[in-house]
């Protein structure tokens, strides 16, 4: 097993009593090792990740929420709550606690003459999708579709309307909560804010959020697709890249990636453009037109098209995953060369090297306005390990280490909330939430003064005064 998390809480008072009071006081139900659905439930996104838990809560609503937090914090048991499952570390689950699945909570509400969505803590964003563009709307969300709303959301949120509409926690206009002492509380600017502000970007520190309430924006038909070049150009085609996306408008987005989906290293220009067809031809016109590429792919196509472009191999539940990430705000010279490298030595067909390009109006609000700090045009660097076989995690794992060494000189000492991972200092934690660390610390120690919500990219409670 990659990622290890120690059973810091004990199974204090854990018996079979205990268990039946709390399935009696559930909508949902409770799943323990003995029940023949334990192994399916206990998995998540990464196959890499391999926990026992001692049980799992599946919560059918707020209150089932609540009950789960109350026992967990009463019987002091490790927990994790899984939204969609996705993040790399695995942090919807450990072993030995509690894992609160909210898998069950999926609801979707949607008012299209306020243009506005209630969504439900489980919900993914394939759900929110397809609900919101059957009105042809739509709110910032991720790049591939069985993503969790939830952890997404919480980390601040990165997707294809951020240029135009900000990240996802500029569009969220309310959230329910469940804080540890097991309180469900309404928070938005008006209500709590400090809270709410926290939420915006600090993680599942604070509590278990089972609704959210988004402003959604209209969004039809878009361009979207991608532009592959063999590798042999990818050195020119990438300069190009980097040179020319500070020009574009907040509507469009485009994104690299050095990937073999076919067994052979390329280089993909991913672009997105929300607004007019032509418009967006017009706009990337240059980019497509560089060198001789080896295929356009970019065409016209519906916004849930464009959603689920990026979900083979990703979205795939179970394969072997290990992940680094960073942000940088120049692609240099050298770190090109560096990645055109390190893909000419991928050590599976189904690494990556990916870089989101984050601007427009995401960068228009100061770092402090959310917890979610990431406000300056930058790239999102991820360098993806991906395999079969977890006889070859280590090999895998070691290629993808050795990279990142080489790439990490190049590269800022922060990365985006939600590519936190299990390796990264306590200092690049702490210089991902920028200068809305102390803040951050102070709200957790109003909300949660014993870090009951602790499987996370972590935020410690201030010390007391
Ligand atoms: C393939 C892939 C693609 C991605 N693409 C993008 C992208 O395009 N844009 C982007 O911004 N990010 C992206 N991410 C990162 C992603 O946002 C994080 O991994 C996120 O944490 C996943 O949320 P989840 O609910 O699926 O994960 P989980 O593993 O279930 O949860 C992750 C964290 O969030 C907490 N959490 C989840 N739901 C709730 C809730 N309702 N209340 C309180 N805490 C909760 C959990 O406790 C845990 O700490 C991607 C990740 C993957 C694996």
């Amino acid at each position: 097993m990659l990622y290890s998390l120690t059973l810091d809480g004990g199974r204090v008072g854990l018996d079979d009593a205990a268990i039946a009071g709390l399935r009696g006081r559930l909508r949902g139900s409770v799943i323990l090792a003995s029940d023949g659905d334990y192994d399916a439930a206990r998995r998540v996104w990464n196959g890499n990740v391999d926990r026992r838990p001692a049980l799992i809560v599946r919560s059918a609503d707020a209150h089932d929420a609540a009950q789960a937090i109350d026992f967990a914090r009463t019987h002091a048991l490790l927990l994790s709550v899984r939204g969609g499952g996705h993040s790399a570390p695995g942090y919807g689950v450990n072993d030995g606690g509690m894992v609160l699945d909210l898998s069950l909570m999926r609801q979707i509400t949607v008012d299209p003459a306020r243009q506005i969505a209630r969504v439900h803590g489980g919900a993914l964003w394939l759900d929110l999708d397809a609900a919101t563009q059957a009105h042809g709307l739509a709110v910032t969300g991720g790049t591939v579709s069985n993503t969790g709303v939830g952890g997404l959301t919480l980390g601040g949120g990165i997707g294809w309307l951020g240029g135009l509409h900000g990240a996802t926690v500029d569009n969220l206009i309310s959230a329910e909560v469940v804080t540890a002492d097991g309180k469900l509380r309404r928070v938005s600017e008006r209500q709590e804010p400090d809270l709410f502000w926290a939420l915006r970007g600090g993680g599942g520190n604070f509590g278990v959020v089972t609704e959210f309430e988004f402003q959604l924006h209209p969004v039809g038909q878009v361009l979207g697709g991608m532009v592959l070049h063999p590798l042999d150009q990818a050195r020119d085609a990438l300069r190009f890249y980097r040179d020319f996306v500070p020009t574009l408008p907040d509507a469009a987005e485009a994104h690299a990636g050095l990937l073999a989906p076919e067994g052979t290293p390329m280089l993909a220009l991913l672009m997105g453009y929300n607004g007019p067809i032509e418009e967006g031809e017009r706009v990337f016109a240059p980019l497509r037109q560089f060198g001789t590429p080896s295929a356009d792919l970019v065409r016209s196509m519906s916004y849930g098209e464009r959603q689920v472009m990026l979900d083979e191999p990703n979205a795939v539940h179970g394969l072997q995953r290990y992940w680094r990430s960073a942000f940088t705000e120049t692609l240099s010279d050298a770190l090109i060369d560096e990645f055109i490298a390190a893909a000419r030595s991928f050590s599976s067909p189904m690494n990556a090297l990916l870089m989101f390009y984050v601007h427009g109006s995401i960068c228009r609000r100061p770092p402090s306005a959310t917890a979610f700090a990431a406000r300056s045009p930058q790239w999102d660097i991820d360098a993806i390990g991906c395999w079969t076989d977890p006889a070859e995690s280590e090999t895998h794992i070691a290629w993808v280490r050795a990279m990142w060494s080489r790439f990490e000189p190049h590269l800022l000492g922060r990365v985006y909330a939600n590519h936190i991972t299990g390796d990264d200092s306590p200092e690049k934690v702490r210089a991902s939430f920028g200068e809305n660390h102390a803040r951050l610390r102070r709200v957790k120690a109003a909300y949660d003064p014993g870090n009951l919500f602790r499987i996370n990219s972590n935020i410690t409670p201030a010390d007391a005064a």
